[in-house]
């Protein structure tokens, strides 16, 4: 008789409880745990990760069900860590969801489908991945003492908060601290928010670490490339590692080092399945692996800045720009001041025209930022009032005048526009508000000879044609860019000596208790991208249209004082009850009415009064979300709210679990989720 054991296995298992633990195998191999393995579940043969022994006690508990049999596995692949393991873990639990789930879409998917043979060949391909070439010595510029005490900081490990300006060498100080973790034998993971912004680093770093190996892991990879890299990774073969958020997870066997660059950046939060933080991720893997985490940023989320303030974050400030470039002058433009006419006719009011005018005279470039796309967010007809609603979603169709559709940025339904009022006949239906393609035309006719360029989503929608129309602008061959606030994030641009940014003020009213972070983020972020090179910084300016320039959002933003900014709105949130003071869950709904989606979510929070211990957790009454509808789905939120993040934990971990019973009972819901931490609510 062949001996047998009895594994743990994670699978992902969403139909039978998005929360249900590792399941129990027979093995005739001593699989270990982190060990990857094909495993029947139901009828299929899943992949799935040995999470440990079973206790003997395992085989009775399904009494007289026989146990089932590890199929295959891939014993040519290093077993995954203790540590990831329980990174993985700690993710499914903190976010409420199931841990092969977590575990799996944490691995390369193309994994999931070799056999030992195959994963052979891949691993020869991750091993012979070329090194960096090795160049001339790389010359390495004298640190300033607000780097080097930067530098010295982080060396006293634990969690560090660089607040440094924009342009201030953030980026140079992330270098040493590479390198320090390299010559000490460990591997450095470096994290950024967005794939744009990640050829722009490897560039930098492989300039900076010849001989080194680099991978990169984003979306943007094809499952070959992803995989391969993934391999080079967890093999210890790859030194660096540059990625967007999936990167967090990442297996590294040595790793020495974390740093989360634009740590405020929204990006780094999911938005599907588990909705995890890759940034709070990454500070408790740190611990795990006792690794340095470094989290950067000119604007730091509130939560950094308040864990910083408390002390559980060392803060590092590095407040001076490189070369003694000055950060630009912000000026308010109020608009209660710019005649009705001109504004209603025209987004650019007269002193923002007269300064784009002088800017072009000199040369130099200048940066327009307007966050909407399209041609007019909305067409009207001005007889009786019919306006372009998306028929499946509660927002309207945006107009695109280049070929003449009206798209739905929700749903992405499109059609032609109506050559008359669906309603009344009228031929002269118009558009109302403005986006970046009305603003091109505007800044086109109003600014003659002036070249002009739009970049946003859809004029970046083909792969490589980001990069060949920053590359122009940077060649000097635009004049005047205009376009969203993908424009604001991270790109060095050298000659543009004015940004404006046309109507931000919506986000000083909004439902959204963050919307005044991001946009001060946004803003301050937009001014580091004026004025870069000392030599044109002393002129450069950011101009700001508003209606309300007394606001202490823009103070704030003129003095270019972020301390101040932070302290106003932290004690707001102090007031209102709201992060970081207050812990947040939110519970989301679809259904196909809405009666049928709060329904549901009135049910939940009668099973949470049926616990025996809440802990000081407030649940709120459901409401529509923000967008209600959306491709014909009705969407409803409730809100969950505690003072202290363990007790809402226990909370969750005691209610959730029981949802997926009553979501049973309640045919009409289509979809569930908890966002635990959510962004917006
Ligand atoms: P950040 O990441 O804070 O925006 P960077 O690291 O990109 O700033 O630095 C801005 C510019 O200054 C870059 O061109 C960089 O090469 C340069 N730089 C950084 N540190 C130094 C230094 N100590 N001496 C000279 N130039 C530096
Ligand atoms: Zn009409
Ligand atoms: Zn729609």
């Amino acid at each position: 008789m062949s001996e047998s054991y009895l594994v743990h296995v994670a699978v992902e298992a969403p139909q039978h409880s998005a929360l249900s633990g590792p399941l129990t195998y027979r093995a005739t191999h001593p699989w270990p745990a982190g060990s990857v393995v094909q495993v029947p579940l139901g009828r299929r043969v899943v992949c799935g990760i040995v999470w440990g022994a079973a206790p003997e006690a395992a085989a009775e508990e399904g009494a007289g069900l026989a146990l089932r049999d590890v199929h295959s596995g891939l014993a040519g692949l290093p077993p995954l860590s203790d540590a990831w393991r329980a990174l993985v873990q700690f993710a499914a639990g903190y976010y409420q969801r199931g841990l092969g789930e977590v575990a799996l879409a944490a691995l390369p998917p193309e994994l999931r489908k070799l056999d030992d043979k195959q994963l052979a060949l891949r691993l020869r391909r991750a091993q012979s991945m070329s090194l960096v070439p090795q160049g001339g010595e790389p010359e390495l510029p004298p640190l300033t003492p607000e780097q080097q005490a930067a530098l010295d900081g982080v060396d006293h490990g634990g969690v560090s908060l660089l607040h440094g300006s924009t342009g201030s060498g953030k980026t140079e100080v992330y270098l040493r601290l590479v390198a320090r973790t390299l010559a000490a034998g460990r591997q450095a993971l470096v994290l950024v928010p967005e794939i744009n912004l990640t050829p722009q680093l490897e560039e930098r770093f492989s300039a900076r670490f010849p001989g080194r190996r680099i991978v990169s892991l984003h979306s943007g990879l094809t499952p070959a490339q992803r995989l391969k890299h993934w391999l080079a990774a967890h093999l210890g073969w790859a030194d660096i590692v540059l990625g967007t958020r999936m990167a967090v997870l990442t297996p590294l066997p040595r790793l020495g080092l974390v740093v989360v660059d634009e740590e405020h950046d929204p990006s780094y939060k999911s938005q599907e399945g588990a909705r995890y933080s890759a940034r709070d991720l990454a500070v408790y893997r740190g611990k795990l692996e006792q690794a340095a985490v470094v989290l950067g940023s000119a604007t730091p989320s509130l939560e950094s800045w308040y864990h910083a303030q408390r002390g559980r974050y060392r803060r590092l400030a590095m407040p001076t720009r490189i070369g003694g470039a000055a950060l630009p002058t912000v000026r308010l433009i109020d608009m209660n001041h710019v005649p009705r006419e001109v504004a209603r006719t025209s987004a650019l009011s007269p002193a923002l025209l007269a300064a784009l005018g002088s800017r072009l005279e000199r040369g130099e470039q200048a940066l327009v930022l307007l966050n909407r796309r399209g041609y007019a967010p909305v067409l009207h007809c001005p007889d009786c009032g019919w306006k372009s609603g998306c028929a499946h979603c509660s927002a309207w169709r945006v107009f695109h005048r280049i070929d003449r559709t009206l798209r739905c940025h929700h749903c992405g339904a499109c059609e032609r526009v109506p050559r008359a009022c669906p309603d009344c006949g009228n031929l002269d239906i118009q558009p109302l508000g403005r986006g970046t393609e009305r603003l091109e035309e505007q800044l086109a006719a109003a600014l003659p000879g002036a070249r002009i360029a739009r970049i946003d989503a859809d004029t970046t929608r083909h792969k490589g044609s980001l990069e060949a129309q920053l590359s122009s602008v940077h060649a000097g061959e635009v004049d005047v860019l205009v376009g969203t606030q993908m424009l604001a994030k991270g790109h060095d641009f050298r000659r543009v000596t004015l940004v404006a940014a046309l109507n931000p003020d919506a986000a000083l009213f909004s439902s959204d208790f963050r919307a005044g972070e991001r946009l001060f983020a946004l803003l301050m972020q937009a001014a580091g991208r004026a004025g870069r090179e000392a030599a044109h910084s002393a002129g450069s300016e950011m101009l700001v249209q508003t209606w309300h320039p007394a606001h202490p959002l823009y103070q704030a933003l003129r003095a270019h004082d972020y301390a101040a900014f932070a302290a106003r709105t932290l004690e707001e949130r102090e007031m209102a009850g709201l992060p970081p003071y207050a812990h947040l869950a939110l519970v989301r709904a679809e259904a196909r009415t809405q009666e049928a989606a709060q329904a549901w979510l009135l049910a939940a929070s009668e099973q949470a009064e049926r616990l025996p211990e809440k802990g000081g957790v407030t649940l709120y009454p459901p409401v529509p979300s923000a967008i209600a509808r959306v491709a014909d789905v009705e969407r409803a939120q409730m809100l969950v709210e505690c003072e202290s993040r363990p007790a809402l934990q226990r909370f969750l971990a005691q209610w959730v679990p029981g949802l997926h019973a009553l979501r049973a009972e309640h045919k009409g819901v289509l979809r569930w989720a908890v966002d635990v931490d959510p962004l917006a609510i």
